[in-house]
């Protein structure tokens, strides 16, 4: 049994939290590949390294002094490699990167620094031999992963070492320089490694027990989910719930290798299984409640508009030429809506009106802003008889007005839209009701 396990940046903030990683790796000898995030914020008042060296490039863009930031950069790993008492040299390395810095440096490259300082630190302490993510992570020429250059370099490190830790958030493009990812990204290494790993759990620890059936901004203590499938966990990340990369289920879903979500300061609590085998005794019908505010409906109507074919087509056309996209199409007989992220198109929705009125004869085109949409998801609710009838009885009993309804065959999701100030109150209600 092969487990990749990556750990964010709050995971390694600090020598203390060093220690809980090799606490973990050690725990467990299948553990053979570490991928780290950079040094993150060792409390809410902190920063995290990324951000730092972001800001640093930021100041040399405008000739500004960085000498402080980069200072609160070595301050971080000199701290840790001296409470750990290590002996890498990682003031030669960062003493290397402010001269670079000085002749003018790449920003993706400067960014990804932050990874591979905590990686070469972490090699040092847990033993394990470092690998350079630009010699691992290929890109092509598309900006997709190159997936066999990336296995074959991998199967050649593996020759010789069994035992990896490799920086994440970055590779290199076909020409050779540092590619990052977007932020977050070491959950995407963690994924690509645990796929040319073939290993059999990728483990993504971070410093929640698992995901959480809704956001605990909202609700007082929600439940945690144990077991998610990845199509619902699409869904809910889609709709706001933020725990892993959106792009971090890919290279493992195609292999079946499940994600458990896990605790680096709780690491006996069992944490959230992300995988499509759930088991199906569990008697949870609704697995998540996630959503967002701000949408804007936009309704569009025409007299016998029913029997006009193509005329959704053209309208939909015209959002596409405004670049804008679609979130939602609910349509009645002779009107249809569609629903879309009000700051997509705040800056030219009049335009965009006049033009859909000119284009399809529109009799009358109507606004609404200020439209927050909830998701319900669970792929139990499919077949489940009564699961909408609680919901909108639910919804009905508490007196929040439903401005649209959207749910496709699959059955794994009802949207419902509702004024921004119910927001809460939905989340709150339909929390209760499927708790
Ligand atoms: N360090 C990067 C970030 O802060 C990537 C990561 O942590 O996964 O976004």
């Amino acid at each position: 049994m092969v487990r990749v396990a990556k750990f964010g940046g709050s995971s390694v903030a600090s020598a203390e939290q060093f220690r809980k990683v090799k606490n973990i790796v050690d725990l467990d000898d299948s553990r053979h590949f570490v991928v780290v995030s950079a040094v993150g914020k060792a409390d809410k008042d902190d920063n995290k390294v990324t951000d730092l060296l972001y800001l640093c490039h930021a100041h040399i863009k405008y000739n500004i002094n960085f000498d402080n930031i980069f200072k609160m950069i070595e301050d971080k790993f000199i701290n840790i490699k001296n409470e750990l008492g290590l002996n890498y040299d990682i003031e030669g390395e960062l003493a290397k990167l402010k001269s670079e810095i000085k002749k003018g440096i790449d920003e993706e490259y400067l960014v990804s620094r932050g990874e591979y300082l905590t990686g070469l630190l972490m090699a040092e302490y847990l033993g394990y031999h470092f690998v350079d993510a630009k010699d691992l992570i290929f890109y092509n020429y598309n900006g997709e992963i190159d997936y066999l250059k990336t296995q074959n370099a991998f199967d050649n490190i593996i020759k010789e070492h069994d035992r990896l830790i490799i920086p994440g958030f970055y590779g290199s493009r076909p020409t050779g320089e540092v590619k990052i990812m977007t932020r977050g990204g070491g959950d995407v290494s963690g994924a690509i490694v645990a796929n040319i790993a073939d290993a059999s759990v990728y483990e993504n620890w971070t410093d929640v027990s698992g995901i959480l059936m809704a956001d605990p901004r909202i609700i007082n203590n929600p439940r945690e989910i144990k077991v998610i499938s990845y199509t619902e966990l699409r869904e809910l990340s889609y709709m706001g719930a933020s725990v892993l990369h959106e792009e971090a289920i890919f290279p493992v879903r195609d292999k079946d290798i499940p994600i458990q979500i896990r605790n680096t300061n709780n690491p006996t609590a069992e944490g959230t299984i992300i995988s499509d085998k759930k088991c199906a005794s569990s008697d949870q019908i609704v697995t998540g409640i996630a959503g967002k505010k701000d949408f804007s409906i936009i309704t569009i109507k025409k007299r016998h508009m029913a029997n006009e074919v193509g005329l959704i087509a053209k309208a939909l056309k015209i959002f596409a030429k405004f670049n804008v996209s679609i979130e939602h199409i609910p349509s009645g007989i002779d009107s249809f809506s569609v629903v879309v992220e009000t700051n997509n198109v705040r800056p030219f929705i009049h335009e965009l009106v006049a033009k859909i009125k000119e284009e399809i004869g529109a009799d009358e085109i109507n606004v609404t802003n200020e439209i927050a949409l909830i998701a319900t998801v669970g792929e139990a609710m499919k077949n489940t008889l009564g699961v909408s009838a609680r919901l909108f009885g639910a919804l009905g009993k508490v007196g929040v007005n439903i401005a649209l309804i959207s749910q496709t065959n699959d059955e794994i999701n009802i949207i419902v839209g509702v004024h921004n100030r119910d927001y809460e109150k939905t989340i709150n209600t339909l929390y209760d009701e499927f708790k």
